[in-house]
């Protein structure tokens, strides 16, 4: 039987608390994947391997562990030994890793994201059965012949591209913004066969994972447009670029559908003609950016703000790239 390899990289899931009655008190990233894998007895029987690829609680998420990820992923997936990969990581940037690890992806096996809203100590920890899932789904989706990254997170499956964060506390605290999931575990079981999938699993089209090859990325910074954005953030980000690291782009998470305050505009119109690139996302929550006939910025489409910021720190590698 071909292997999953499972990356471990830290977050809640590998949380530990001293009090199980108050288990909102613990400290991210403490325990290995191999201690994760050891408690799930359902995996006893699989073909897993397991590396520890960082240990932090992904609110520190950072191009260097990216960069790990990527070079972890680029070595397991061209393994013919190994059918999938699952990710063990943090809540609170999943949606960019996600998303990056999509847009990288350049494969034909499955990437399995998961993580736990709850510690491992915690008498209802939610890691266990989601680790469980996201094997699972690695498995079945290579039986199908299919790649793409996706997360699995309280019984449902969720595009990578798609997938983000909306609530704090909530243990089903991940959707998919106007996308649906690939598959709801809680009502379908496993999914077995193509039948088992609602929707198409997300392409392996990437961009590679060579490009994370660049030792420090283009700074692209996300600000903000609400009542009183005078621009001033935006020129003191300016001003405070070097030679060795200029502001290269700015992710504008705009009110509405985009919509930009007038006296930040005008900061950003400043900014522009510096060269910095300016992308409009949106703090709402649902709908994202469409664009539009006449539209100054290009818009983000449903992306959030951050998983925006990935996206134009890739554009702009992409840029600087040699012609090839
Ligand atoms: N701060 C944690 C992290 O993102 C939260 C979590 O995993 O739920 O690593």
């Amino acid at each position: 039987m071909r292997k999953v390899v499972i990356l471990g990289t830290g977050g809640t899931i590998a949380g530990t608390g001293s009090d199980p009655a108050r288990s909102w008190h613990y400290v991210a990233a403490q325990r290995d994947v191999g201690e994760l894998l050891a408690a799930v007895p359902e995996l006893a029987a699989e073909a897993l391997e397991w590396m520890q690829v960082a240990q932090i609680d992904s609110k520190d998420m950072r191009w260097a562990v990216w960069q790990a990820l990527a070079a972890a992923l680029d070595q397991a997936l061209a393994r013919t030994d190994v059918a999938g990969v699952v990710v063990t990581h943090g809540t609170d940037t999943l949606e960019e890793t996600a998303w990056l690890l999509q847009a990288l992806h350049d494969g034909r096996k499955p990437v399995v994201l998961t993580a736990a809203m709850r510690p491992a100590t915690a008498p209802d920890a939610d890691g266990p059965a989601n680790l469980r899932d996201a094997v699972r789904v690695a498995r079945a989706a290579a039986e199908d012949g299919l790649g793409g990254v996706v997360a699995v997170l309280g019984g449902r499956v969720w595009p990578g591209a798609a997938v983000r964060k909306v609530h704090t506390l909530a243990v089903d605290a991940f959707n998919g913004g106007e996308v649906a999931p690939l598959a709801d575990l809680r009502e379908n079981g496993m999914p077995c066969g193509a039948e088992g999938w609602s929707r198409p699993w997300p392409p392996c089209d990437g961009m590679g994972w060579s490009r994370m090859s660049v030792a420090e990325p283009p700074r692209v910074e996300v600000i903000t447009s609400h009542a009183d954005a005078d621009g001033w953030v935006v020129d003191a980000l300016c001003a405070h670029g070097t030679p060795q690291s200029p502001l290269r782009g700015l992710i504008v998470a705009g009110t509405g559908h985009g919509t930009v305050h007038e006296a930040l505009e005008a900061a950003l119109r400043r900014a522009e003609a510096q060269g910095v690139a300016v992308w409009r996302s949106t703090r709402v929550a649902k709908g994202g950016v469409m664009a539009r006939e006449g539209d100054r910025w290009p818009a983000c489409g449903p992306l959030t703000p951050a998983q925006a910021r990935v996206a134009l720190v890739l554009a702009l590698l992409q840029k600087q790239r040699p012609a090839e």
